[in-house]
């Protein structure tokens, strides 16, 4: 889930907190129940299918390992997953919608166990999608992991930003702004905001250091970076009504790189191996 609208330079001033080994063992079983759960919804995202079933099984799921559905009720949210389809861009609130062959749809999760959190997103297609729609989420995909690849101590966020962006623009694509990444583990979003996109001077953007656990999750349309609120309060939906994809991992900085903690068996090691092994495995 994303950390709501960005507020220019918050995210640079408020505290980062760290994790222990222990806040970061406890994110991990989070992580591999979210990890768990989008595979599960992917699974289920069929045609006739509704946004809401989709809920519940996310909520089953959840509740099942004794871990509870982190967004449901954070600022008052109503469901206990997002599921955004086709033009919507995030924050989708699930309902009485039927999947339809060809759509694409987002699921983005977050799990609370033992006090800790973890948030992870996946797009997935419906039957048979468009060629641009696959494309379109296959480059977001690849542009997380291009972010990934640059989670490790002695990098800046502005090199996460930088990486995601450059691979998704290279494709025509464009990168949300509104809407950012984020710390997360202790509170559901945590300093610092962590953008799909470079402004200003990178010496200000804060240095990787290990212990910090973020929410990586780039956004990207596939025509204008624009976006407009439904009138639901939540909804976020492409303003020129291209389709936008959204993937969204949760991972540790270690003393070696980081660990991608929002993966089933999870990965340890360099964020260039974790990725490597994201796309190997073939999905998220
Ligand atoms: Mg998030």
């Amino acid at each position: 889930m994303i950390g709501g609208k960005r507020t220019r330079g918050r995210g640079r001033s408020r505290r980062i907190a760290l994790k222990s080994e222990d806040e970061i063992a406890r994110m991990r079983r989070a992580g591999q129940i979210v990890a768990l759960v989008l595979d599960r919804l992917a699974a289920a995202a069929r045609p006739g299918t509704t946004t809401g079933e989709l809920d519940r099984l996310a909520e089953g799921v959840i509740r099942s390992f004794g871990a509870a559905p982190t967004f449901y009720g954070l600022y008052g949210y109503p469901a206990n997953i997002c599921a955004s389809l086709n033009e919507e861009v995030v924050h989708g609130i699930p309902g009485d919608r039927a999947l339809r062959e060809g759509d694409i749809i987002s699921f983005d999760v977050g799990a609370t166990f033992d006090g800790m959190i973890a948030d992870a997103a996946v797009t997935v297609a419906v039957g048979e999608v468009s060629r641009d729609a696959g494309r379109l989420m296959r480059v977001t995909r690849e542009s997380l992991e291009h972010g990934i690849a640059q989670a490790r101590p002695g990098r800046r966020v502005a090199d996460i930003s930088a990486a995601i962006q450059k691979h998704a623009e290279s494709h025509g694509y464009s990168v949300v702004r509104k809407l950012v990444g984020h710390g997360v583990g202790n509170a559901m979003h945590e300093a610092p905001h962590v953008p799909n996109f470079v402004e200003g001077d990178a010496e200000g953007s804060p240095e990787l250091v290990a212990g910090m656990t973020l929410a990586i999750e780039p956004m990207i349309n596939q025509g204008s970076w624009q976006v407009a609120q439904d009138d639901d309060g939540w909804t976020y939906r492409t303003r020129d009504g291209s389709l936008s994809a959204h993937f969204e991992h949760t991972i540790a900085i270690t003393e070696e790189g980081c660990e991608v903690l929002t993966v089933r068996a999870a990965g340890r090691g360099g964020g260039e191996r974790a990725a490597a092994r994201v796309e190997a495995g073939g999905q998220l």
